[in-house]
């Protein structure tokens, strides 16, 4: 049976990172990748500015100045930040300044208020400062023409701030994946209508498009479709055109209605693989229909929690180019044990504690829900007849 990274290499080999840009406005780029190199148009601040509330003077004027032997300059005008002072500042003089005011010509440095009598036509001067002590020059933060941040940048929060710093309004970005999601079963009812006998409720699909959600890939479409080989053929032949990725749940075990091997038949897909060597969600199947990739994952709600982790999310760092879509691995110290061996490797809902990790809170078969709203990561068993101790070295997987 084929092995997780032997599959996450055949996925990824169908898909291409996707090079075309688009231009949103600043803030719906937030989490998007950049699709330009970001080059500023003016220096930043602008203009030399005061760093502090005070008065800007020039430096050569403080030398003397001591509590004992105060310097006395004439307070020839007042400058709050947005302001522009018209003069110059001359020998013995002395411009009011706030904090973030440009510095006047003829100033180059600011002495601070509090070393000052606060004068409003005359200033005394309790301390000296050398020129551009107290001096913030224009470009202090950048220069005009240097690049801020780099095209394939994931924009997060401080991001935007910096281009909205340079005055971007709107931004160019890399174009979204565009995904499908289908969950399938005639026993799967969608939340709001009432439940009957024999039925459950759709989690897996909220599972899957929610968490496309989380990693900035929203789905183009989520949808159910019934256990009909023929039916969910043709949802796929009117998705496939516009989608990358259809990522399908359900359906793909050996049962009379896992109708995912009959509907690939009916579209001619090409198979890659079905089954894997992990536990649980083990039918993983996949297949290449035209240009798109389709991901079928088992209805377990574990099992398709998992394969999509560890699966989908690879190709989803390859179509973006954002290779933080994968998860991130480590060794940790589980607590507890666990009783049953399996013949594959198997994955558990975990909770890390520093260099350890425990069990997540809830049952963790393949078909319970709750223990995954508990977990923030994915922890692995090797493959051993017998159950696993505790105290022994796993590897987990960061959600
Ligand atoms: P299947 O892979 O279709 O054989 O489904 C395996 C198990 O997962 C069955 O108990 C299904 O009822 C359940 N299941 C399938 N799809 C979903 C879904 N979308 N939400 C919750 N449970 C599901
Ligand atoms: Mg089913």
């Amino acid at each position: 049976m084929l092995q997780m990274e032997e599959a996450v290499d055949l996925l990824c080999a169908q898909v291409q990172t996707i090079q075309e840009t688009e231009e949103v406005e600043l803030l719906a780029a937030l989490g998007r990748l950049l699709g330009e190199d970001c080059v500023a148009q003016q220096d930043q601040p602008p203009f030399p500015r005061s760093p502090l509330d005070g008065y800007a003077v020039r430096g050569a004027d403080t030398a003397s100045a001591s509590p004992e032997h105060p310097v006395r300059l004439r307070v020839v005008g007042k400058l709050f930040a947005g302001g522009m002072f018209d003069g110059t500042v001359g020998p013995g003089e002395a411009v009011r300044i706030m904090t973030g005011a440009p510095i006047p010509k003829g100033a180059d440095t600011v002495i601070r208020q509090e070393d000052t009598d606060y004068g409003i036509e005359a200033v005394f001067l309790y301390s000296s400062s050398l020129p551009y002590q107290n001096y913030c020059p224009a470009g202090e933060d950048y220069k005009k023409g240097d690049i801020l941040l780099e095209k394939g940048t994931v924009l997060n929060g401080a991001a935007v701030s910096v281009l909205a710093g340079a005055g971007r309004q709107r931004v160019r970005v890399l174009r979204r994946p565009r995904i499908a999601v289908i969950s399938t079963g005639d026993e799967v009812l969608q939340p709001g209508t009432p439940l009957t006998a024999g039925k459950i409720y759709d989690s897996n699909r909220f599972y899957v498009t929610s968490r496309l959600m989380e990693l900035n890939c929203p789905p183009v479409a989520s949808l159910h479709c019934g256990d009909d080989a023929e039916a969910l053929a043709e949802e796929i032949r009117r998705l496939a055109p516009s989608t990358e990725l259809i990522l399908t749940i359900g359906g793909v075990s050996v049962g009379e209605k896992d109708i995912l091997h009959r509907t690939l038949e009916l579209l001619g897909a090409e198979r890659l693989f079905w089954r894997l060597a992990v536990k649980p969600g083990s039918p993983t199947l996949a297949a290449r229909f035209g240009s798109t990739l389709l991901l079928c994952l088992s209805g377990n709600p574990f099992g398709a929690a998992v394969h999509f982790e560890l699966l989908a999310r690879p190709v989803l760092a390859r179509l973006t180019g954002n290779p933080r879509l994968t998860m991130k691995r480590e060794r940790k110290l589980l607590r507890d044990g666990y009783p049953k061996g399996a013949k594959m490797r198997r994955f558990l809902r975990g909770c890390v504690q520093g260099d350890a990790v425990r069990l997540a809170q809830g049952n963790q078969a393949a078909g319970a829900l709750s223990a995954m709203a508990h977990a923030d990561c994915l922890l692995e068993l090797p493959a051993q007849p017998t159950g696993f101790p505790a105290g022994k070295e796993v590897w987990v997987y960061l959600l």
